[in-house]
């Protein structure tokens, strides 16, 4: 399934437009990093890791996970 990602610098926010089901909660929680009508929609330097973090959990279809960066590994949360 199509995935795409956008790096902050620390997490990259994954997104699978495929399960989005448009509820707005993105936008409406963090509207300086999700914006339909910019490109790229999804902008991660505009707000804290933290913030990024706590926002992701409140997406109610899974469209949103983080891909979190620690050295050489990577850890995908849901
Ligand atoms: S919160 Fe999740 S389901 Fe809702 S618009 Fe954003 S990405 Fe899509």
């Amino acid at each position: 399934m199509e995935t795409l990602e956008y790096f902050n610098g620390e997490v990259t926010i994954l997104w699978k437009p495929k399960v989005c089901i448009h509820s707005g909660i993105c936008v409406k929680t963090l509207p300086q990093v999700y914006n339909p009508k910019a490109r790229p929609w999804i902008r991660p330097e505009n707000a804290t890791t933290q913030e990024i973090i706590n926002q992701v959990a409140m997406c109610p279809s899974g469209a949103l996970s983080i891909k979190e960066h620690y050295g050489e590994n990577l850890q995908v949360w849901c």
